[in-house]
């Protein structure tokens, strides 16, 4: 089976938007072991749509466009397809409930050119719309199909993962089952990583199922994505279970978690398991541990409150901090015991450092300094992040979460032994 891409949108070839539709569109008929030999970028005009659309289903046996199905008089996908069935677009009553509901939900009046999203071509299947008002559209093509998806990245990941995945499979007669599992890390760079699991990258080549792949995900770590087939989902499931475990066996703790898991909800759920609350006490990081934390559903029954103390005056009176440098291991301590107090929680981590332009109290920019009191001896840790402010910021979010997630599993340990 083979499934080109097209890529719709002016846009796009003006350089305008990268098209990241087609990469992760090609990730995905990879890990389903579905070929795809072609991606295509089109502008928004209808007779080169038509050709790309026909010249791709000339070699391919599925083409997934994405782009084109909003409501103006640019967005041609639908017409352009209709063109190359050779049929009708007609209005689907169904269809346009669904975006009149859409619109009375959100209290706004619907313009009268969103019922272009309501045309549907004779034959076409529809891929119901759960997020934006377009609908996705299965179309056949003599023996083939084209798969009308939105530009919208969300929208468009929604129905490739609802629909046309399993879709394209059925028409492969490829009945086994594909699933991934994705293990969440910190704490190593990509070629370190991978320098780790040489042994294992080099037997997984080998039997060439489960399938793993890096994924660099900025401050929200690496993730590892391993991808089993195996003629049903338990068969699936238990490969992934026996290759998890090898890899935890060769990282350790750089597994924060898998799949939907998130640092900030992985450190929730450690203190709730061993009945602790946490406070905190941001500087540089301006309340943004406290937004990623509150962020988690039911944070509240763990997480205390967060007291920015940006200005040293505030540290100094409100916290407690002895005057001189803010920017050190002992201001941090005293950051986190001051917020502990006040906040009374069982466990508060503090955030002192310099997120730049300038340097700061003979610190250099990138500088954080961590404190966890509250877990016997105060947990203390100076980190130097990179890039520009708003990176640094995030990233000592996760670094200091890290290192309270890191302190959590040693008390456990401890406590085992204990
Ligand atoms: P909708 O029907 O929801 O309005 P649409 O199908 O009309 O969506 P477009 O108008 O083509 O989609 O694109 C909407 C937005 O989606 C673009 O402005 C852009 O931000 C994003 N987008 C479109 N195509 C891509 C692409 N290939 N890669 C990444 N983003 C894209």
């Amino acid at each position: 089976m083979r499934c080109d891409v097209i890529a719709v949108g002016t846009e796009l070839l003006l350089g305008q938007i990268t098209d990241t539709n087609s990469q992760w569109i090609g990730e995905q008929l990879a890990a389903h072991g579905i070929d795809s030999l072609l991606q295509i970028k089109v502008g928004d005009n209808l007779d080169r749509m038509v050709t790309a659309i026909r010249r791709t289903l000339a070699e391919a046996d599925a083409v997934i466009i994405c782009g084109g199905l909003g409501p103006t008089h640019d967005d041609l996908t639908r017409d352009a397809i209709a063109t190359v069935m050779g049929v009708e677009l007609v209005h689907d009553a169904a269809v346009a409930d669904v975006i009149r509901e859409l619109f009375a939900r959100r209290g706004r009046r619907m313009a009268d050119n969103n019922l272009r999203q309501a045309q549907v071509p004779v034959g076409a299947t529809v891929i119901p719309q759960t997020r934006g008002t377009a609908p996705g559209l299965i179309c056949p093509v003599g023996d083939k199909v084209a798969y009308l998806v939105p530009g919208v990245p969300h929208e468009m990941k929604d129905m490739v993962e609802r629909a046309v995945l399993a879709d394209l499979r059925a028409r492969s007669g490829d009945t086994s089952a594909i699933v991934s599992r994705t293990l969440r890390t910190w704490g190593e760079s990509e070629s370190g990583l991978n320098e780790r699991l040489d042994g294992l990258i080099a037997e997984l080549d080998q039997v060439g199922n489960p399938t793993l792949a890096f994924l660099a995900s900025g401050w929200d770590g690496l993730k590892v994505r391993l991808t089993a087939k195996a003629p049903d989902a338990a068969g699936a499931a238990e490969l992934l279970d026996q290759w998890e475990g090898r890899v935890r066996s060769v990282v350790g703790d750089l597994v924060f978690g898998i799949d939907d898991d998130s640092m900030e909800s992985v450190v929730l759920q450690m203190l709730r398991d061993q009945g602790l609350s946490l406070g905190l006490a941001e500087s540089v990081t301006g309340g943004l541990v406290a937004a990623r934390l509150t962020g988690v559903p039911g944070a509240s029954d763990v997480f205390r409150g967060s007291i920015v103390s940006y200005a040293s005056e505030v540290k100094f009176d409100l916290l407690e901090v002895p005057t001189g440098p803010v920017v050190s291991e002992a201001a941090a301590v005293a950051m986190a015991s001051g917020a502990r107090r006040l906040l009374r929680c069982d466990v508060a981590i503090a955030l002192t450092g310099v997120a730049g332009p300038a340097e700061q109290d003979g610190m250099p920019v990138g500088t954080l300094c961590v404190a966890i009191v509250g877990l016997g001896e105060p947990v203390t840790t100076t980190f130097r992040l990179p890039g520009q402010r708003e990176q640094m910021r995030q990233f000592s979010v996760i670094s200091a979460l890290d290192l309270l997630r890191r302190s959590l599993i040693e008390r456990l340990i401890i406590t085992d032994r204990g």
